[in-house]
């Protein structure tokens, strides 16, 4: 079995809940402050480690409080920290989140996460047949970094373009797979994708993003599951009806079961349809790292 290498931002989300978003300039009361393990690396750490697969986490967490209660929540869920460095140069990457009426406000700090350098990424060997998985919360040249080196083993890269910047085709080329969701596919590619439900559009989307290479491009549209290019063909995974209460982190869930069964061995379109069942158990719980399901979760679920 391979192991799944993450490298990527670590996060403590602060999340006030209230009635309604303050105007600029007013002070409201709310009802509650909640504090969830976060950041799109360590969830999809957290989400490749419970569905089985041997997994380390590459990044950074400041000498702090977060810093600290961050550390002791990864190491209950059996993620090697030994390339989780410690720094003083920065405060824990922190994502200041209020939710009113379902709709989010979020502002983020990188803090820490910023510092997450290409010798970061040096350390750790990779092998054949190990899964290589970055985000956009860290430097783009440590992740380039990071997949040339995975590359140059035959590790597989997965790389999730969010938050979606502008990144240059060099990147791309790093990619074996792109998992990303319909506002980044439109985005990236440039296209108007928001009021369709037209898989044709999405495909056409998603192929201009190979830029012509055997890569296989995965866009998850929430509920309404998976579309995906695969050896070049369309690949349509229907999404599961579930009585969703949270969707944060259901991507990082997405990626990280992806990464696990690759890991395993098992084919792309197999890793792609367990993903689905996944991530649809993780939007029925609140929070994004603690709402990852376990193996027998999703077998339960798919038996
Ligand atoms: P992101 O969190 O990056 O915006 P999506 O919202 O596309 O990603 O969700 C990722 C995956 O999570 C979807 O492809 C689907 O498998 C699952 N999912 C998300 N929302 C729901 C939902 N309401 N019901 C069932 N599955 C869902």
């Amino acid at each position: 079995m391979g192991r799944v290498f993450v490298a990527g931002s670590i996060n403590m989300d602060v999340v006030a809940t209230a009635d309604r978003h303050p105007r600029i300039g007013e002070t409201i009361a709310g009802q509650q402050v909640l504090y969830f393990p976060g950041g799109k690396g360590a969830n999809q750490a957290v989400s490749a480690a419970k569905l089985g697969a041997p997994t380390t986490l590459i990044g950074r967490l400041g000498q702090d409080a977060f810093g600290r209660e961050l550390k002791a929540f990864l190491a209950t869920q059996e993620i090697d920290l030994s390339f989780v460095q410690e720094t003083s140069g920065a405060q824990t990457g922190t994502a200041i989140i209020t939710i009113a009426k379902a709709d989010n406000t979020i502002v983020v700090i990188p803090g820490a996460n910023a510092l997450v350098g290409v010798t970061d990424v040096a350390a750790p060997l990779l092998a054949k047949g190990d899964i290589a998985v970055s985000q956009f919360e860290i430097p783009l040249p440590t992740i380039s970094a990071f997949f040339k080196r995975a590359r140059a083993v035959g590790a597989t890269t997965i790389l999730n373009p969010a938050p979606a910047i502008e990144f240059d085709a060099e990147m791309l080329d790093l990619v074996d797979i792109l998992i990303l969701n319909e506002s980044e596919l439109g985005l990236l590619s440039k296209t108007e994708l928001r009021d369709t439900d037209d898989h044709t559009r999405f495909i056409e989307a998603a192929r201009s993003l190979r830029g012509g290479k055997d890569k296989i491009v995965c866009v998850t549209l929430g509920k309404r599951g998976v579309v995906a290019l695969v050896d070049g063909k369309p690949l349509i995974i229907s999404g599961l009806a579930v009585e969703a209460v949270d969707t944060t982190g259901a991507g990082d869930c997405f990626v990280g079961a992806v990464a696990a069964q690759l890991a395993t061995g098992n084919p792309i379109s197999d890793a792609l349809n367990y993903a689905n069942v996944a991530a649809s158990i993780c939007v029925q719980r609140m929070g994004a790292a603690p709402s990852m399901p376990t193996i027998s979760e999703v077998e339960t679920a798919i038996s």
